[in-house]
């Protein structure tokens, strides 16, 4: 069966601005076998150019059509929504040029939409804006709800942290389409022309990566070269398809097995949460 990737990059490519190694030689690889990939972020500070130029510069062959971003995602969606809208943006280059790209004017007053991103220029009048904004009818979008960014200093606040400043004074939910939300993860796979069972999701975060593989019913891998420990994966009732150091350990002849998910017992019914906290992790890590 053939098998693409759809990459997530922090942790697993590089860690801030730290390539991880043996990450440049499995994209090589990649590239050399044939093998279809994007890399997939949930970050929409950075335009796709911006991004490939990062990986360009720590050795990671890239170019802009090898990047899905969550800005991306969001743009494409309210596009779709409401062809040619306005929206009040809290966010950065990445997304307001993903906006414009897809027809969307960038205003001050009465938008359709309120649209938030991470970064770092965000100010309280802003936030006071938005919330009189969604208060008034305009309709609140999260290009991810992430609730912090890991940076070499530590975590900093994430889109997630600020959406849920405007939803708690609102009393109004954003809709989000960064991962795990299907309707980001959906576009790449079919960007990547495969079908869901030939889609692998590569990702550190349960909650997000992992998540939206398994709801979409890709195949899933948890490296540990980002934010999750071993220990953590019993905190969750479900499971990747395959445990490893990071993407250097994926195998060159990927094989699944074929048997159920590590997270389900022989007979396929859920093991309780509170086995699966000793669960043998080990026994799903494919040899290399
Ligand atoms: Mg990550």
């Amino acid at each position: 069966m053939k098998y693409g990737f759809l990459l997530d990059m922090d942790g697993v490519i590089y860690r801030g601005n730290r390539v991880i190694p043996g990450a440049a030689a499995f994209v090589q690889r990649l590239r050399d076998s044939g093998t279809r990939f994007l890399f997939l972020t949930n970050n929409s500070q950075r335009t796709r150019r911006d991004v490939a130029m990062k990986l360009c510069r720590m050795g990671i062959d890239a170019i802009d059509r090898d990047i899905f971003t969550c800005a991306m995602a969001t743009a494409r969606f309210v596009a779709a929504q409401k062809p040619n809208g306005t929206a009040y943006v809290i966010g950065e280059g990445g997304l307001l040029s993903a906006l414009h790209t897809n027809g969307y004017s960038v205003v001050e007053d009465n938008p359709d939409f309120v649209i938030i991103g991470e970064g770092r220029t965000m100010t309280f009048e802003m936030i006071e804006k938005a919330v009189r904004m969604v208060s008034s009818g305009s309709r609140l979008i999260a290009t991810n709800m992430d609730p912090n960014c890991p940076t070499e200093a530590g975590p900093r606040p994430g889109c997630g942290a600020i959406v849920a400043m405007i939803e708690k004074a609102t009393g109004k939910q954003a809709f989000s389409l960064g991962k795990p939300s299907p309707i980001m993860m959906r576009a790449a796979r079919k960007q990547l022309g495969l079908s869901s069972e030939e889609t692998i999701m590569v990702g550190d975060t349960m909650d997000t990566d992992i998540l939206g593989g398994v709801g979409l019913g890709y195949r899933t891998i948890l490296v540990m070269s980002g934010g999750t420990k071993l220990g953590d994966l019993g905190d969750y009732a479900f499971s990747p398809d395959m445990v490893v150091d990071s993407v250097a350990d994926i195998p060159d002849n990927i094989a699944f097995p074929d048997g159920p998910n590590p997270g389900l017992s022989q007979n396929g019914t859920a093991i309780p949460v509170e086995q699966q906290r000793s669960y043998p992790v080990e026994s799903v890590v494919m040899p290399s």
